[in-house]
């Protein structure tokens, strides 16, 4: 692609390394955003910058937030004796958009993958073993993506908490196999947290 001003191309070249978006897409984008209002593109720059700089992970789910410890941590209505198990931010939306889960979560982070080398000390695992030690949650619901590395996650958790007193869970499936959370409707989600089994009676089926 020639581009007749450097500014461009490099703005392009920027937005270029989002995922999905091609360089034709991102020239798009990009001339978009030049025909509007200063004002507008002020207002995405600012925002980004704000987002950088000022995000936090919440100290004791590690979930994204603004403040040290998130709404939903820091909540009195919220069951701290229940634990629920996910990825990232977009299974703590998928779920709280259901409004069935009243426990706290647990972010990950990712999920364990050899392909990807990302192994266990890449995610936080050892806090939710923490958590576990310390007696106060009851009950940790697994709500990974039932694909390998969602299993193979839960299996290495389960595996270090097994012997504790405690009662380990996973999400009925409603949905099928390799959808991501995100991805499954309300009340499908909402019903399979409420209908969750115990987590070794999800091994035997798969
Ligand atoms: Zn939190």
């Amino acid at each position: 692609m020639d581009f007749s001003s450097k500014l461009l191309e490099n703005a392009v070249n920027e937005v270029s390394q989002l995922p999905g978006i091609g360089k034709r897409t991102a020239l798009r984008l990009v001339l978009h955003l030049l025909r509007q209002p200063k004002e507008q593109t002020q207002y995405l720059t600012r925002a980004l910058d704000h987002l950088v700089n000022d995000i936090k992970l919440c100290k004791s789910c590690h979930n994204i937030s603004d403040v040290e410890l998130c709404d939903i941590c820091s909540s009195h209505k919220r069951d701290e004796s229940i634990v629920c198990v996910v990825e990232d931010v977009r299974d703590v939306m998928a779920i709280e958009n259901t409004a069935q889960f009243q426990g706290l979560y647990h972010v990950l982070g990712g999920k364990i993958s050899p392909m990807e080398g990302i192994g266990p000390s890449h995610l936080k695992i050892e806090s939710l073993l923490e958590k576990v030690k310390s007696g106060v949650v009851k009950e940790l619901v697994f709500a990974l993506s039932s694909t390998m590395e969602g299993d193979t996650t839960n299996f290495y958790i389960y595996k270090q908490i097994k012997d504790y007193d405690i009662r380990i869970s996973a999400i009925a499936r409603g949905i099928s196999v390799g959808d991501e959370l995100e991805y499954a409707d309300e009340v499908t989600l909402g019903r399979s947290i409420v209908n969750r089994i115990p987590f070794e009676n999800s091994l035997r089926q798969s």
